[in-house]
Protein backbone atom coordinates (compact mmCIF):
# COMPACT_ATOMS: atom_id res chain seq x y z
CA UNK A 1 0.00 0.00 0.00
CA UNK A 2 0.77 3.62 -0.45
CA UNK A 3 2.07 5.34 2.33
CA UNK A 4 0.09 8.95 2.76
CA UNK A 5 1.98 11.47 4.70
CA UNK A 6 0.40 15.04 4.50
CA UNK A 7 3.79 17.08 4.57
CA UNK A 8 1.97 20.83 4.54
CA UNK A 9 -1.78 20.80 7.04
CA UNK A 10 -4.44 23.07 4.96
CA UNK A 11 -6.39 25.09 6.85
CA UNK A 12 -9.50 26.21 5.85
CA UNK A 13 -8.87 30.34 6.83
CA UNK A 14 -10.22 33.44 5.27
CA UNK A 15 -9.76 36.81 6.83
CA UNK A 16 -10.95 40.55 5.66
CA UNK A 17 -8.03 40.90 4.24
CA UNK A 18 -8.15 37.85 1.70
CA UNK A 19 -8.17 34.18 2.21
CA UNK A 20 -4.95 32.67 3.48
CA UNK A 21 -4.57 29.88 0.70
CA UNK A 22 -2.80 27.03 3.02
CA UNK A 23 -3.83 23.92 1.13
CA UNK A 24 -2.81 20.51 2.07
CA UNK A 25 0.70 19.26 0.72
CA UNK A 26 0.69 15.41 0.53
CA UNK A 27 3.61 13.25 0.11
CA UNK A 28 2.87 9.77 -0.74
CA UNK A 29 6.01 6.75 -0.68
CA UNK A 30 5.31 4.55 -3.61
CA UNK A 31 7.18 0.82 -5.23
CA UNK A 32 8.57 4.05 -7.81
CA UNK A 33 9.89 6.91 -5.49
CA UNK A 34 8.50 9.68 -3.63
CA UNK A 35 5.48 11.79 -5.30
CA UNK A 36 3.54 15.58 -3.97
CA UNK A 37 0.19 16.24 -4.50
CA UNK A 38 -0.02 20.36 -4.62
CA UNK A 39 3.14 22.29 -3.21
CA UNK A 40 1.60 24.98 -1.24
CA UNK A 41 2.24 28.37 -1.72
CA UNK A 42 5.46 30.89 -1.27
CA UNK A 43 4.91 31.66 2.20
CA UNK A 44 4.57 28.04 2.62
CA UNK A 45 8.05 27.22 1.42
CA UNK A 46 10.25 27.04 3.80
CA UNK A 47 8.16 24.20 5.98
CA UNK A 48 7.79 22.58 2.73
CA UNK A 49 11.48 21.95 2.68
CA UNK A 50 11.57 21.57 6.63
CA UNK A 51 8.67 19.19 6.56
CA UNK A 52 10.52 17.25 3.61
CA UNK A 53 13.91 17.34 5.41
CA UNK A 54 12.33 16.20 8.48
CA UNK A 55 10.84 13.15 6.63
CA UNK A 56 14.65 12.46 5.54
CA UNK A 57 13.23 13.27 1.73
CA UNK A 58 15.19 15.63 -0.49
CA UNK A 59 13.99 17.62 -3.31
CA UNK A 60 15.64 15.92 -5.90
CA UNK A 61 14.30 12.15 -4.45
CA UNK A 62 10.43 13.52 -5.63
CA UNK A 63 9.85 12.32 -8.91
CA UNK A 64 6.76 13.87 -9.67
CA UNK A 65 4.14 16.18 -9.20
CA UNK A 66 0.29 15.65 -9.22
CA UNK A 67 -1.48 19.17 -9.68
CA UNK A 68 -5.06 18.96 -8.39
CA UNK A 69 -5.32 22.70 -10.49
CA UNK A 70 -3.38 25.52 -10.97
CA UNK A 71 -3.87 28.25 -8.54
CA UNK A 72 -1.42 29.43 -6.70
CA UNK A 73 -1.82 28.56 -3.04
CA UNK A 74 -1.29 24.76 -4.80
CA UNK A 75 1.21 24.96 -7.63
CA UNK A 76 3.75 27.38 -7.24
CA UNK A 77 6.22 25.31 -5.42
CA UNK A 78 7.08 23.36 -8.66
CA UNK A 79 9.31 25.48 -9.71
CA UNK A 80 11.47 24.00 -6.50
CA UNK A 81 11.02 20.42 -7.59
CA UNK A 82 13.36 20.50 -10.96
CA UNK A 83 13.58 17.03 -11.59
CA UNK A 84 10.14 16.16 -11.10
CA UNK A 85 7.39 14.98 -13.58
CA UNK A 86 4.84 17.78 -13.69
CA UNK A 87 1.30 16.42 -14.07
CA UNK A 88 -2.32 18.52 -13.97
CA UNK A 89 -5.70 17.22 -15.84
CA UNK A 90 -5.95 18.05 -19.82
CA UNK A 91 -8.78 20.38 -19.33
CA UNK A 92 -6.51 21.99 -16.83
CA UNK A 93 -4.25 22.39 -19.11
CA UNK A 94 -6.80 24.16 -21.82
CA UNK A 95 -8.19 26.43 -19.25
CA UNK A 96 -4.65 27.53 -19.08
CA UNK A 97 -3.57 27.79 -22.25
CA UNK A 98 -6.53 29.34 -23.83
CA UNK A 99 -7.36 31.69 -21.73
CA UNK A 100 -10.76 31.15 -20.33
CA UNK A 101 -8.93 31.17 -17.05
CA UNK A 102 -9.16 35.17 -17.80
CA UNK A 103 -12.20 35.68 -19.93
CA UNK A 104 -13.53 34.70 -16.06
CA UNK A 105 -11.72 36.45 -14.44
CA UNK A 106 -9.82 33.59 -12.05
CA UNK A 107 -7.10 35.84 -10.11
CA UNK A 108 -5.52 33.00 -8.91
CA UNK A 109 -4.04 31.29 -11.17
CA UNK A 110 -0.53 32.79 -11.49
CA UNK A 111 0.25 33.99 -14.85
CA UNK A 112 3.66 33.85 -15.45
CA UNK A 113 4.12 30.36 -14.74
CA UNK A 114 1.80 29.07 -16.91
CA UNK A 115 4.95 29.69 -19.38
CA UNK A 116 7.11 27.72 -16.48
CA UNK A 117 4.68 25.23 -16.83
CA UNK A 118 5.04 24.65 -20.33
CA UNK A 119 8.86 24.74 -20.02
CA UNK A 120 8.29 21.52 -18.10
CA UNK A 121 5.99 19.43 -20.69
CA UNK A 122 3.79 18.39 -18.12
CA UNK A 123 2.11 14.90 -18.56
CA UNK A 124 -1.91 15.55 -19.37
CA UNK A 125 -3.91 13.37 -17.32
CA UNK A 126 -7.21 12.22 -18.38
CA UNK A 127 -10.36 11.15 -16.30
CA UNK A 128 -9.92 7.43 -14.49
CA UNK A 129 -6.33 7.20 -16.12
CA UNK A 130 -4.23 5.26 -13.89
CA UNK A 131 -1.28 7.24 -12.55
CA UNK A 132 0.39 5.11 -9.75
CA UNK A 133 -0.29 1.38 -8.97
CA UNK A 134 -2.70 2.42 -6.81
CA UNK A 135 -3.95 5.65 -7.44
CA UNK A 136 -6.48 6.77 -10.08
CA UNK A 137 -7.01 10.27 -11.55
CA UNK A 138 -10.44 11.95 -11.39
CA UNK A 139 -11.87 15.00 -12.93
CA UNK A 140 -13.78 16.85 -10.16
CA UNK A 141 -14.41 20.10 -12.19
CA UNK A 142 -16.30 23.26 -10.95
CA UNK A 143 -14.06 25.65 -8.95
CA UNK A 144 -11.30 25.35 -12.11
CA UNK A 145 -12.96 23.69 -15.17
CA UNK A 146 -9.63 21.14 -15.19
CA UNK A 147 -9.87 20.50 -11.40
CA UNK A 148 -8.93 17.11 -10.17
CA UNK A 149 -8.73 14.56 -7.21
CA UNK A 150 -6.64 11.90 -7.34
CA UNK A 151 -7.97 8.62 -5.69
CA UNK A 152 -5.98 5.98 -3.55
CA UNK A 153 -8.18 2.92 -4.44
CA UNK A 154 -7.26 0.15 -1.99
CA UNK A 155 -8.53 2.65 1.17
CA UNK A 156 -11.07 4.75 -0.83
CA UNK A 157 -8.90 7.57 -0.02
CA UNK A 158 -9.58 10.72 -2.49
CA UNK A 159 -7.19 13.68 -2.49
CA UNK A 160 -9.89 16.20 -3.70
CA UNK A 161 -7.95 19.75 -3.93
CA UNK A 162 -10.87 21.98 -4.05
CA UNK A 163 -13.53 20.34 -5.29
CA UNK A 164 -13.55 19.14 -1.54
CA UNK A 165 -12.02 22.38 -0.50
CA UNK A 166 -13.23 21.86 3.75
CA UNK A 167 -15.11 20.08 5.78
CA UNK A 168 -18.25 22.28 5.89
CA UNK A 169 -18.87 22.88 2.68
CA UNK A 170 -18.14 19.86 1.82
CA UNK A 171 -21.02 18.17 4.74
CA UNK A 172 -23.51 20.91 3.79
CA UNK A 173 -22.89 20.68 0.20
CA UNK A 174 -22.45 24.58 0.14
CA UNK A 175 -21.34 26.17 -2.64
CA UNK A 176 -17.84 27.09 -2.92
CA UNK A 177 -17.17 30.86 -2.80
CA UNK A 178 -14.54 30.37 -5.79
CA UNK A 179 -16.05 28.70 -8.89
CA UNK A 180 -14.40 29.52 -11.96
CA UNK A 181 -15.87 26.77 -14.20
CA UNK A 182 -19.53 25.65 -14.06
CA UNK A 183 -21.63 25.55 -10.58
CA UNK A 184 -23.56 22.66 -11.87
CA UNK A 185 -20.26 20.47 -12.11
CA UNK A 186 -19.01 21.96 -8.83
CA UNK A 187 -22.20 20.39 -7.33
CA UNK A 188 -21.85 17.23 -9.46
CA UNK A 189 -17.76 16.47 -8.32
CA UNK A 190 -19.35 17.10 -4.74
CA UNK A 191 -21.42 14.64 -4.97
CA UNK A 192 -18.98 12.41 -7.35
CA UNK A 193 -16.09 12.58 -4.46
CA UNK A 194 -19.37 11.20 -1.61
CA UNK A 195 -20.01 8.19 -3.88
CA UNK A 196 -16.36 7.42 -4.68
CA UNK A 197 -14.40 7.86 -1.34
CA UNK A 198 -14.72 7.27 2.24
CA UNK A 199 -11.55 8.97 3.57
CA UNK A 200 -10.58 12.78 2.34
CA UNK A 201 -7.80 14.78 2.05
CA UNK A 202 -9.58 18.21 1.28
CA UNK A 203 -7.79 21.21 -0.24
CA UNK A 204 -7.78 23.07 2.77
CA UNK A 205 -8.94 21.38 6.08
CA UNK A 206 -8.23 18.32 8.46
CA UNK A 207 -8.05 14.98 6.84
CA UNK A 208 -11.82 13.49 7.20
CA UNK A 209 -13.71 10.43 6.68
CA UNK A 210 -17.08 10.42 5.81
CA UNK A 211 -19.58 7.81 5.71
CA UNK A 212 -22.77 9.69 7.26
CA UNK A 213 -20.93 11.56 9.51
CA UNK A 214 -17.57 13.52 9.43
CA UNK A 215 -14.82 12.13 11.47
CA UNK A 216 -11.88 14.27 11.33
CA UNK A 217 -8.36 12.38 10.80
CA UNK A 218 -6.03 15.24 12.33
CA UNK A 219 -6.43 17.76 14.67
CA UNK A 220 -5.62 21.33 13.41
CA UNK A 221 -3.88 24.12 15.57
CA UNK A 222 -2.83 27.83 14.07
CA UNK A 223 0.30 28.97 15.94
CA UNK A 224 0.23 32.56 15.41
CA UNK A 225 3.52 34.02 15.79
CA UNK A 226 3.48 37.64 17.13
CA UNK A 227 6.78 39.78 18.59
CA UNK A 228 6.07 39.61 22.32
CA UNK A 229 8.59 42.71 22.90
CA UNK A 230 6.72 45.03 20.89
CA UNK A 231 4.59 47.63 22.31
CA UNK A 232 2.31 49.99 21.31
CA UNK A 233 3.59 53.59 21.32
CA UNK A 234 1.33 56.55 21.51
CA UNK A 235 1.86 58.28 18.22
CA UNK A 236 4.97 60.88 18.29
CA UNK A 237 4.92 64.19 16.34
CA UNK A 238 6.86 64.37 13.85
CA UNK A 239 8.37 67.64 12.16
CA UNK A 240 8.19 68.14 8.62
CA UNK A 241 10.77 70.03 7.20
ZN1 LIG B 1 -7.01 26.24 -2.84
Amino acid sequence: MNRLRVVLQGYPLKSDRGWLGWCNVVLISTSEGYFLFDTGSYGDRKELLDSLGNLGVGLSEIKGIFLTHFHFDHAINIELFENAKIYLSEREYNYLTNSTFEKVSDLYVPKFMISYLLSRNPILLRNNERVLDDIIAIDLPGHTPGSMGYLLESTKTLIGGDAVKNIKEFYNELDTLLVFGDIKDFRESLKKAKRIAVNFVPGHDSMFSFEKNVKKLTDLEVIIYSNTNWKETAPKEFKIT
